[in-house]
């Protein structure tokens, strides 16, 4: 029988081994989960509030508990662990307060006596996620999933098994019925034939390009709904009339919070080329002073990657292009799952910390002239999910913000996700919207009532 071994990235020893669910065993759990959708269904928003609800308190309550396996399996400092897991009480509170009149029957006039739209749920649901908000990027999935009235399956990244079931367990301690969100055990090519049940009705992925393309095509055979949400390669836009010492603050945090570890992280700077050496010369005061250390100890900004093949990707992507002619400023080495807070100026295009995704804690810097280079460099990236603009000017940066070919703009702020608005990304980095009342109406039957 197939077994999933989780590590610790910063000890490097075994945590957990876990038995992976046989095909018949999954095959069961969607027959079960299949059947609670028709009783699930039925219950009223009022129901499904107080059960959300009571997810948002259980997570609060415990949150040390779920924060401490997160930062056992994958290497988050403990306090952004912690601050993880508020989040989800967040958004569950959001979609417990929302859900019932984000998915009112909309009334259209038309000539009929009576017409409008009514969102109802599609069924089993599954979502297949990644580790590096092992809580966050599921509960942002399954808060509006299970108040539409869907049932959730998860297939967790297989380092982060414990977390996985824990999160069935926030459920369960909530009250939920059985069966309204399940765990599943399994690896990546256990995944074909899930999608492949007729019992699932769509899939939501989080994750790298190639799996959401391998996601996408097999459930597009399959007819089925897909939200893919991928990477990103947000570009950090510095104009010279900025407010410098708050656009460092915020472009270090917007780089090297989860380590680095964000699909939405700033991972180039795209700096007018007239306060970049006065920029980056602050900038890297402020880097090395973030404190790299054990992930268990509250003070720890950078903890270690998630697996330590994530890290000889970095120090690959950093090596590769110092030898294009990048310029090393601080940082570059690692030590087993371990990469140094790095900083790279004379990015080009050409380099793989310009034109891929990173994903640790690397910054590159590339210098413009004018405004149109700058647009034209943030927007050379495959990847469309968001960009930071840091100028005074709201006014024109505002104008500007129509440019940018992205999923989002933030101006004089990181990209961050809110549960009041919509969240996800244009080209590579996928399609479809996660929170806010976009979020919730992407698994649902939007059904035309016509009545005359
Ligand atoms: P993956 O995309 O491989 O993993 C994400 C999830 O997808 C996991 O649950 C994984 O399961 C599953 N998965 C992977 N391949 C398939 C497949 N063919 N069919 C079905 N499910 C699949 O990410 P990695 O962990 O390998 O990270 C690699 C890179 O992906 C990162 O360096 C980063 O660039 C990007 N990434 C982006 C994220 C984001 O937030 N957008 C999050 C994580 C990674 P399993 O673990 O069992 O393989």
């Amino acid at each position: 029988m197939a077994t999933t071994t989780s590590l610790n990235p910063y000890t490097g020893t075994a945590l957990n081994s876990y038995k992976n669910h046989t095909i018949k065993e999954v095959s069961k759990i969607i027959d079960k989960a299949d059947k609670r959708f028709y009783s699930w269904r039925e219950t009223t928003f009022s129901e499904r509030k107080k059960l959300m609800l009571a997810a948002a308190s259980e997570l609060k309550k415990n949150k040390k508990e779920y924060a401490e396996i997160i930062t056992l399996e994958m290497g988050k400092p403990i306090s952004q662990a912690i601050a993880e897991v508020e989040k989800c009480a967040w958004v569950c509170e959001y979609y417990a307060e929302n859900a019932a009149q984000q998915l009112e029957n909309e009334v259209i006039k038309t000539d009929a006596h009576k017409s409008y739209v009514s969102y109802e749920p599609l069924g089993v649901v599954l979502a297949i996620m990644p580790w590096n908000y092992p809580f966050w990027q599921v509960f942002r999935f399954a808060a509006p999933a299970l108040m539409a009235g869907n049932i959730g399956v998860l297939k967790h990244a297989s380092n982060v098994f414990g977390s996985a079931l824990n999160i069935e367990k926030v459920f369960k301690r909530a009250g939920f019925p059985e069966n309204c969100f399940t765990t599943l055990l399994i690896g990546s090519d256990a995944v074909e034939a899930i999608i492949e049940n007729e019992k699932v009705k769509a899939v939501t992925l989080t994750g790298s390009g190639p799996a959401g393309s391998s996601v996408a095509s097999i459930a597009g055979k399959n007819i089925k709904k897909t939200v893919l949400e991928l990477g990103g390669s947000n570009a950090l836009v510095v104009l010279k009339d900025c407010d410098i010492d708050k656009t460092i603050e915020i472009c270090v945090q917007a780089r090297f919070q989860n380590t680095g570890q964000s699909c939405i992280a700033g991972k180039r700077l795209i700096i007018d080329e007239s306060i970049s050496e006065e920029f980056i010369e602050k900038m890297l005061v402020n880097v090395l002073e973030l404190k790299s250390g054990d992930p268990m100890d509250k003070d720890t900004f950078i903890g270690t990657l998630a697996r330590e093949d994530l890290a000889k990707d970095i120090e690959n992507q950093v090596n590769d292009s110092i030898k294009a002619g990048a310029k090393l400023e601080i940082g570059g080495k690692r030590q087993g799952a371990y990469f140094e807070p790095t900083i790279l100026t004379n990015v080009t295009k050409n380099m793989p910390v310009f034109n891929e995704e990173t994903f640790g804690p690397a910054l590159s810097v590339t210098t413009f002239k004018n405004v149109e280079e700058a647009i034209e460099l943030s927007n050379f990236s495959k990847f469309g999910l968001g960009v930071s603009l840091f100028t005074k000017d709201t006014e024109a940066a505002e104008k500007l913000a129509l440019q940018f070919n992205e999923g989002a703009v933030f101006i004089n702020e990181l990209v961050k996700s809110d549960p009041r608005l919509p969240f996800g990304g244009i080209k590579n980095s996928g399609y479809g919207r996660e929170l806010s009342e976009h979020g919730i109406r992407e698994f649902v039957n939007r059904k035309t009532v016509f009545i005359n």
